[in-house]
């Protein structure tokens, strides 16, 4: 029979994402609810090193469901990749009675709870907050619409500059691995052509799409890249390069940067959040750990932490396609 849950503990790991207060917000409310325990844990898994603990009742998570960023703060900690710091966390999270663990965070942070939960055998469940959306087992993230609204806005923006005097606009946008971002985003804002890491397009295809685009009577375009985009250039570099091959086009660059996972998050987001801290909350209630709670279909779904980490979230291919019909 494993323990019953009295107190879960709650954390933040690696890069922030709009939502993550939301789905605190959940966790918290949602053990109030079911009249247990909940303690906030500050700075991730190096937090949890240091005892930076706060107990958090319903009333301590009034005013961010609509903000920004973590109230718990976010870190990344080395020294919870070795055993010696994972046995001083464990220690703290005894010492404070705290019987379970909500982590939100990316695949990095799953790694961290899937070994805390194999070394100590401690109840986990994790929660996907990253902007990038490249978690396998949920169609969304959190973060990862507040994003896409976030980059939309910027490249309306810039198309009016664009617009108006003939330019050729390379806009880059997050995402190192995965092309979520860019090409939702690009399909979203017009983007006349969008690179991303899952497709090599090749740089004579580019300046193909380019001429034939000038050539349909477009005066300006603007194309999208991710920044993990395998084109083997960087965003200035082929800048240079359509340059050198197109002098015809004014180039500029656009790097929207960390913009891009601030801001409050957009209602897709807060209610995923709330959603998804209710079943991790749930979940671990009912005795289940080692699990990711994310989305498919439109319904909350257990990924088996491992999956979640292991799994690859593939792009839409059908998106690419829309994509080139909508730059004819
Ligand atoms: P993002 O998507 O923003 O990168 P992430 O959760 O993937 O978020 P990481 O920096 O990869 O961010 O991981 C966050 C933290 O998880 C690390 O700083 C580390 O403390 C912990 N962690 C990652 N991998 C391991 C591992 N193999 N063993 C133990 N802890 C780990």
């Amino acid at each position: 029979m494993p323990k019953a849950i009295k107190k879960i503990g709650v954390l933040t790991s690696g890069g922030d994402s709009p939502g993550m207060n939301a789905a605190i917000r959940s966790v918290v409310r949602t053990c109030a609810y079911h009249n247990i325990e909940c303690t906030g844990i500050y700075r991730g898994y190096q937090g949890m090193i240091e005892g930076d603990f706060k107990e958090m009742g319903a009333r301590s998570v009034n005013n961010i469901v609509n903000k920004g960023g973590t109230i718990l703060k976010s870190a990344r900690s080395k020294e919870f990749m070795t055993v010696e710091g994972r046995k001083k966390a464990h220690q703290n999270l005894v010492n404070a009675n705290i019987d379970a663990l909500v982590v939100i965070g990316g695949d990095g942070s799953f790694t961290g709870a899937e070994v805390f939960n194999n070394e100590f055998g401690y109840p986990v469940m994790g929660i996907p907050g990253t902007i990038d959306n490249d978690i396998f087992g949920t169609s969304h993230t959190l973060g990862f619409d507040t994003a896409l609204n976030t980059v939309v806005e910027c490249i309306d923006k810039i198309r009016d500059t664009a617009s108006s005097h003939n330019r050729l606009f390379l806009v880059e946008v997050m995402g190192r691995d995965a092309g979520h971002i860019a090409l939702n985003a690009g399909i979203g804002a017009g983007a006349e052509e969008i690179l991303i890491p899952e497709q090599d397009l090749g740089l004579e295809r580019l300046l193909e799409s380019l001429r034939k685009s000038k050539a349909s009577g477009k005066s300006s375009s603007i194309v999208v890249i991710a920044e993990g985009d395998k084109i083997g250039k960087s965003v200035f570099e082929l800048k240079d390069y359509i340059e050198e091959n197109m002098p015809e086009y004014d180039i500029r660059v656009s790097v929207l940067g960390h913009m891009q996972r601030g801001g409050a998050p957009s209602c897709f987001d807060r209610v995923l959040a709330s959603r998804l801290g209710v079943k991790a909350v749930e979940s671990l209630l009912e005795g289940k750990s080692n699990f990711m709670v994310g989305i498919l279909n439109d319904k909350v779904a257990l990924t088996p932490l491992e999956n979640a980490i292991k799994g690859h979230s593939e792009i839409d291919r059908e998106l690419l396609r829309v994509s080139d019909i909508m730059s004819t």
